[in-house]
């Protein structure tokens, strides 16, 4: 099972990483964990990572690209894997699909939880967060019996600055211009499948696994 995993942010993919781990005993490559292991062990790539982060610049392509290189050659890829964060353009999908025939693996599925940007919206402009144990509520759909107070720990509840309707449409906005050239990339190359991201997590779960299994 190698499985490209995409979907906007507040779409449950974290979540549904995590379900396919379990389900298939395979590594959740994120692209935030593959740079902090690449400088963690120090290796050329990650130093040159790391020299670019430190400065505040971007990641070059050719750097990034050589991290998800060296991060799919090891051992425990050869079953699987569930890439997250990567690729983020249609040039880096190219990159990639090099890269895994180098390695002779090919893509099982690009699995795209998608969830309309009104409920993302809804979502996040709801969310309330326990400022003592970081319990999660949410007004409409998870809220606490108190408004405003946790139920564990009788916390106060706030709103991440983060949720506000403004940056969420920013952030969508932004994460849809850069995911429709990958859809179609993906949509060619056969392997995409579009997962409904609206359904209870276990319902998504499940439409996850019978899509790659189909
Ligand atoms: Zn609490």
């Amino acid at each position: 099972m190698h499985i490209l995993l995409m979907g906007p942010p507040g779409a449950g993919k974290g979540t549904q990483a995590a379900n396919l781990v379990k389900e298939f005993g395979i590594p959740h490559i994120s692209t935030g964990d593959m740079f902090r292991a690449a400088v963690k062990e120090g290796t050329e790539l990650g130093l040159q990572a790391k020299a670019c982060m430190d400065a505040g610049k971007l990641v070059p392509d050719e750097v990034t690209i050589g991290i998800v290189k060296e991060r799919l050659a090891k051992p425990d890829c050869k079953k699987g894997f569930i890439l997250d964060g990567f690729p983020r353009t249609a040039e880096q999908a190219d990159a990639l699909t090099g890269i895994l025939k180098e390695l002779g693996l090919s893509l099982t599925a690009a699995l795209n939880i998608t969830v309309p940007a009104a409920d993302l919206i809804e979502r996040a402009v709801g969310r309330r967060i326990c400022k003592s144990c970081g319990a999660t509520y949410h007004v409409k759909f998870n809220p606490s019996k108190k408004a405003g107070v946790c139920d564990t720990c009788a916390g106060d509840l706030y709103q991440r600055a983060d949720d506000s309707e403004e940056t969420m449409k920013n952030r969508l906005s932004v994460y849809e211009a850069q995911t429709k050239p990958l859809i179609a990339y993906y949509e060619k190359a056969g392997v995409y499948k579009e997962i409904d991201g609206r359904q209870p997590i276990d319902d998504v779960k499940a439409a996850m696994i019978a899509a790659l299994k189909g």
